[in-house]
C-alpha cells in the first residue's frame, strides 16, 4: 500500500474552524488513493487549554518537584486529546479513522525524558490497522521506553514522530503542515519582505533549523534524509505545496545558492571568565564542568587572559553558580541572540563575513562575537537588537529579491 505522512501542528488544529482545513487535505490524499499515517500536536498554544505550556504550567508551583519521568506523562497528555479529536472528527465524515497515541503506534525511545531519541519503530499496530482503516491518527512527540515509561523527544518533537513514522513505512513523502506558506528566507513574524523557499536541500534547512527556523525540527530532517523520503512544508490553509526538501539532485542552483536564509536563536546568556592567573588550570576545569552537568556552550573564545562562551538562558544560572563554586570570576551579558546566516554556496566565496560585518554596523547593532563554518556565519548580539539583525541581514543578501 501507498503510504502518505501527513502531520499538523498546533495552530492547525487548534479549532474546530481550522481542523476543517486539517481534514480536506486528509480527504484529499484519501481519494489519491493513499493510507494516510495522520501525526497531530497539541491543540493550539499556550493560554489555550491543553497546549504544551499550558500543560507544563500546571506544575509550576511545585518549583522542580515534579520528576522529567512526570513532567513527561503530563506533556505528552496534550497530543493524546489531539488525536482523539481529529480521529472522532474524521469518523464523523465517514473516514475510517484510529487514534494511537506514541506506544501504541510502536514508538521506542531511550528513557532521556523531554527529549527521549527514537531507537526504533515497531510498525505492526499501525499496518495491521491501515488494512481496514483509510487513517491512523497518531499523537505526535511522544513515544515509550522499552520499559513501558512514556516519554517525549523535545520540544516541536511532532516533526520528529512524523519523519520517524514517513521513514519506517516508507512514505511516498512526508508533509508537514503549518501556519505559514512553507520554509521562509527568514521567520515572517520577524521579517515581512521573508519570501517561501521553494526547493532546499535536506543540508541547507537541517542547518536553518539548527539555527533556530523554530518551522521544521532539524532532527526531523535529519530523519529523512537518511532514508531518502522528501518532506513538503506547507500551510494548512492553502492547497499550495509550500516547500519541497530533498539531496537536491540534479538542482545546481540549489547548491549554489549563497544565503538560504537568516535564522535567529533567542535567549543566550554570554559568560566571560577571567584566567589571567592560571589559565593552563582554569580553562580545561571549566568546560569540562560544563561538560559533566550536560550544559552545551557556544561561541567559544579562548585567550590566555579569558574565555568567553555562551549557554541558553534556561541555564545561565546553574552554569553561573557552578562557575561560582570553583571560585571563578564571571561577567554576565543577559539576553543576547544569535543571529545565523545559512548557505550551502557561501563556501570559499570571499566577502561574505565582511557584507554581514557592514551591515549590522550600518544598523547600529554592536557584534559581540562572530564566528563560521563553511556553511554558516554566526553573530551574537544583544537581544534587543535581532530585529534590526535580521532584517539587515536579510536585505543585505536581498533575499527579498530572489525568486526561490
Ligand atoms: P507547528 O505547531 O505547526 O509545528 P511552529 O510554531 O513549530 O508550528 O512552526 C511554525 C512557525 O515557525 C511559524 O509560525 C513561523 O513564525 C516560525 N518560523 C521561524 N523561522 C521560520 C522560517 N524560516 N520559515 C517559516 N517559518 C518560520
Ligand atoms: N506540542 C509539542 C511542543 O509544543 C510538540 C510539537 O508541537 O511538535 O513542543
Ligand atoms: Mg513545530
Amino acid at each position: 500500500m501507498q503510504i502518505l505522512v501527513q502531520k499538523f501542528g498546533g495552530i492547525s488544529v487548534q479549532s474546530a474552524e481550522n481542523r476543517k482545513h486539517v481534514i480536506r487535505h486528509i480527504q484529499k490524499a484519501k481519494k489519491e488513493g493513499f493510507k494516510i499515517v495522520i501525526v497531530v500536536s497539541a491543540l493550539g498554544r499556550k493560554p489555550d487549554p491543553y497546549a504544551t505550556d499550558t500543560l507544563v504550567e500546571l506544575v509550576q508551583h511545585t518549583h522542580g518537584a515534579v520528576s522529567r519521568r512526570e513532567l513527561d506523562l503530563l506533556m505528552s497528555c496534550g497530543e493524546t486529546i489531539a488525536a482523539v479529536i481529529l480521529s472522532a472528527e474524521l469518523q464523523q465524515r465517514q473516514v475510517k479513522a484510529m487514534a494511537l497515541t506514541g506506544a501504541q503506534a510502536g514508538i521506542v525511545t531511550n528513557a532521556d525524558y523531554n527529549q527521549a531519541k527514537i531507537k526504533a519503530i515497531v510498525p505492526q499496530r499501525i499496518k495491521e490497522t491501515l488494512e481496514t482503516h483509510d487513517v491512523v491518527v497518531v499523537a505526535g512527540f511522544q513515544g515509550q521506553t522499552s520499559a513501558g515509561d512514556t516519554t517525549t523527544l523535545g520540544r516541536g518533537g511532532s516533526d520528529t514522530t512524523a519523519a520517524a513514522l514517513g521513514a519506517a513505512f516508507q512514505a511516498e513523502r512526508i508533509e508537514i503542515f503549518t501556519d505559514v506558506q512553507g520554509i521562509m528566507t527568514a521567520d515572517p513574524r520577524m521579517v515581512k519582505q521573508a519570501k517561501p523557499i521553494k526547493t532546499a536541500t535536506y543540508t541547507e534547512i537541517c542547518n536553518l533549523a539548527y539555527q533556530g527556523a523554530k518551522v521544521i525540527h532539524p532532527r526531523a530532517v535529519e530523519i529523512a534524509m537518511q532514508a531518502g523520503i522528501p518532506m513538503q512544508i506547507r500551510s494548512v490553509y492553502m492547497d499550495d505545496m509550500g516547500t519541497r526538501i530533498d539531496a537536491g539532485n540534479n538542482r545546481w542552483h540549489v547548491s549554489e545558492r549563497l544565503v538560504t536564509g537568516i535564522a535567529h536563536t533567542p535567549a543566550i546568556v554570554q559568560l566571560c571568565i577571567e584566567t589571567e592567573a592560571e589559565p593552563l588550570r582554569l580553562q580545561p576545569a571549566i568546560f569540562k564542568a560544563m561538560a559533566e552537568t550536560g550544559i552545551s556552550v557556544d561561541f567559544i573564545s579562548i585567550s590566555p587572559s579569558r574565555v568567553i562562551f555562551t549557554v541558553a538562558e534556561r541555564v545561565a544560572d546553574q552554569a553561573i553558580h557552578i562557575l561560582q563554586t570553583l571560585d571563578m570570576k564571571v561577567a554576565v551579558t543577559p539576553d543576547c541572540a544569535k543571529v545565523s546566516a545559512v548557505g550551502a554556496g557561501m563556501r570559499d566565496i570571499p566577502g561574505v563575513a565582511s557584507k554581514i560585518v557592514s551591515a549590522l554596523t550600518d544598523a547600529g547593532v554592536q557584534i559581540l562575537q562572530a564566528a563560521d563554518s563553511h556553511t554558516t556565519i554566526w553573530v551574537l548580539i544583544h537581544g534587543k537588537d535581532v530585529h534590526r539583525a535580521v532584517n539587515a541581514m536579510h536585505a543585505i543578501f536581498e533575499l527579498d529579491h530572489v525568486n526561490v
